[in-house]
C-alpha cells in the first residue's frame, strides 16, 4: 500500500479540493480522504492531481508530419496526400520505433490511455504481412514500453471514396471485405487484450466503408460490447458526396445502419445538421473533438455545446499530433466555440476535464476510469501550479488554471495502475526527446 498526499486534487466537482490523501494498493485506489498536511510516510504531490488523461483519437504515425505540413497553403486533402506519402514508407519495425517515441511524448503530457485509430494494416499494395496483425502488434508493444494504456481501434477501410476502389496507398489499409476485417480483428482481440491494452472497432468513414460493411463492423463490435469509433463529417465535401450518392448525411447513414449508440464515438462531427445533432444526442453517443487538428487543417468548428445539450458526451483527441497537449484540446473546445458563437462560458473547466478524463476513457472502453475514487485504477496526473504559467493559483481556480493556462510541459508526475511512469517531468523508461529526434531525423523506412 502506498499513500500520496495531493496538495490539490480534482474529485469530480466544480472546484479542486485541498489536502487529499490517496491510498493505492496494487493497481487500484483503495481510500480517498482529507488531511490538511502531508501525513508521515505519504509521498507529497505538489500542484493539482487529476485522473489520467485519455487521448481518444490518435494516428501515431502522423506525428512525423508535425511542422513539415505547416508550410504553404492547402487543405485537408493536400495534407492527406502528404500523409499518404509517409504511410507508404512505414513497416512494423519502423512504426514500432516511431510509435514508442510518440506514446512516450503522450505519457509526458499526462496521457495515460490512448485510443489508436489504426488503419495502416498491410504491406505494399495491400499484401498482408506474414503476421497480418504485425502493425497492430507494433503499436501495442510501443504503448506498453511507453507505460500507457491503449485501446487499439482497429479500423475497417475498404474504399477510396463512395463507390471508388482504394488507390495504391489505400490498399495498405484494406482487408478487402468487412468479413476479412472481422477475422483479423478477432485475432487482435484475442492476442492483445491485457491489463493495460484493449481492442475496439472503427469504421474509417462513410467514404471508406459501404453500408453493408459498416453494419457488419457495428454488429461485430456490439456482440463483443466493444467501443466503436468512426470519422464523421470532418469535411463539408464528405457530407455533400454522401448526400448526393446515398441521400443521407453521414450521421443519417450511420444511424440507418445501426451504428449509433452508447458505445459509439463520432470523431470530429464538425459539419452537422440539426437532425444530426439530435441523432447523436438521443443515442447518447460520444463526440471526440480534435480542435488542434481541426484548426490546423482548416476543417471548421464543431457544435460542441449543442451536442452536449442534445445529450451527447465529449471526448478529446490529438489526432494528427500537430501538438500533443490535452489541456490545449480542452480549452480549444470552449475558446473556438466562443469565436464561432460570440458566447463565453458554454463549457466549464470541470466539464472540459471530464471530457479529457472519464468521458474519454469511457469512449475507449475503460469504463472503470471514473476518476480519483475508491475502486478506480490508480491513474493519476499531477500538474505543476508553481510554474511560470500557473504561479499564483489558489484552490478555488486550480481547475481553470489547468484547463485555460497550463500546457503539457506543466505535467510533473504520471502514474498508470499505481506505477509511476513520469517523475519530475521525465519519462522513467527512456529518453523520449532523444528517441523522437532519432526516429524523425532519419530516413523513414
Ligand atoms: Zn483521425
Amino acid at each position: 500500500m502506498t499513500e500520496y498526499w495531493c496538495e490539490f486534487a480534482w474529485l469530480g466537482g466544480d472546484t479542486a479540493v485541498e489536502g487529499v490523501v490517496v491510498e493505492i494498493t496494487g493497481e487500484l485506489i483503495t481510500a480517498v480522504s482529507r488531511a490538511a498536511t502531508c501525513p508521515p510516510g505519504a509521498e507529497r504531490l505538489s500542484g493539482l492531481t487529476l485522473p489520467g488523461l485519455a487521448n481518444a483519437h490518435s494516428h501515431a504515425f502522423h506525428r512525423a508530419l508535425r511542422s513539415r505540413t505547416q508550410v504553404g497553403t492547402g487543405s485537408f486533402w493536400t495534407w492527406r496526400d502528404q500523409m499518404y506519402e509517409l504511410a507508404r514508407t512505414l513497416n512494423p519495425q519502423s512504426y514500432h520505433r516511431l510509435a514508442r517515441a510518440v506514446f512516450g511524448e503522450m505519457a509526458l503530457a499526462g496521457i495515460t490511455t490512448v485510443g489508436e485509430f489504426h488503419y495502416l494494416h498491410h504491406g505494399e499494395r495491400g499484401t498482408p504481412y506474414a503476421d497480418p496483425n504485425a502493425m497492430s502488434e507494433a503499436l501495442m508493444a510501443a504503448a506498453g514500453e511507453a507505460g500507457i494504456r491503449i485501446t487499439l481501434l482497429d479500423a475497417c477501410y475498404l474504399h477510396g471514396g463512395i463507390g471508388t476502389p482504394p488507390n495504391e496507398v489505400q490498399q495498405r489499409f484494406s482487408d478487402g471485405s468487412a468479413e476479412a476485417w472481422a477475422v483479423r480483428t478477432q485475432d487482435a482481440l484475442e492476442r492483445f487484450t491485457t491489463p493495460i491494452s484493449r481492442v475496439g472497432a472503427a469504421i474509417h468513414s462513410v467514404r471508406a466503408v459501404d453500408s453493408p460493411s459498416m453494419r457488419t463492423v457495428a454488429e461485430w463490435a456490439a456482440e463483443r460490447a466493444l467501443p466503436l469509433h468512426a470519422h464523421v463529417s470532418e469535411q463539408k465535401s464528405e457530407n455533400e458526396e454522401c448526400i448526393a450518392k446515398l441521400g443521407l448525411t453521414p450521421v443519417g447513414l450511420l444511424a440507418e445502419q445501426g451504428v449509433l449508440g452508447l458505445s459509439f464515438t463520432a470523431v470530429h462531427a464538425t459539419h452537422l445538421s440539426g437532425v444530426d445533432i439530435d441523432l447523436l444526442g438521443v443515442n447518447g453517443s460520444t463526440i471526440c473533438m480534435c480542435p488542434t487538428t481541426e484548426r490546423d487543417l482548416a476543417d471548421g468548428i464543431g457544435p460542441a455545446a449543442g451536442l452536449v445539450l442534445a445529450g451527447a458526451r465529449l471526448a478529446l483527441g490529438s489526432d494528427s499530433h500537430a501538438v500533443i497537449d490535452l489541456f490545449e484540446e480542452a480549452r480549444a473546445v470552449e475558446l473556438d466555440e466562443r469565436l464561432a458563437t460570440n458566447v463565453r462560458g458554454q463549457h466549464t473547466a470541470s466539464s472540459l476535464l471530464r471530457a479529457a478524463t472519464a468521458e474519454g476513457q469511457s469512449s475507449l472502453g475503460w469504463h472503470e476510469m471514473v476518476g480519483i475514487a475508491v475502486g478506480a485504477p490508480a491513474d493519476l496526473v499531477t500538474v505543476s501550479l508553481d510554474g511560470v504559467r500557473t504561479a499564483g493559483t489558489t484552490v478555488d481556480h486550480a481547475l481553470e488554471a489547468a484547463v485555460f493556462a497550463a500546457g503539457a510541459t506543466d505535467v510533473r508526475q504520471v502514474m498508470v495502475g499505481g506505477r509511476v511512469i513520469v517523475r519530475d517531468g521525465r519519462h522513467l523508461g527512456f529518453d523520449v526527446t532523444a528517441e523522437l529526434a532519432e526516429v524523425l531525423a532519419g530516413p523513414r523506412t
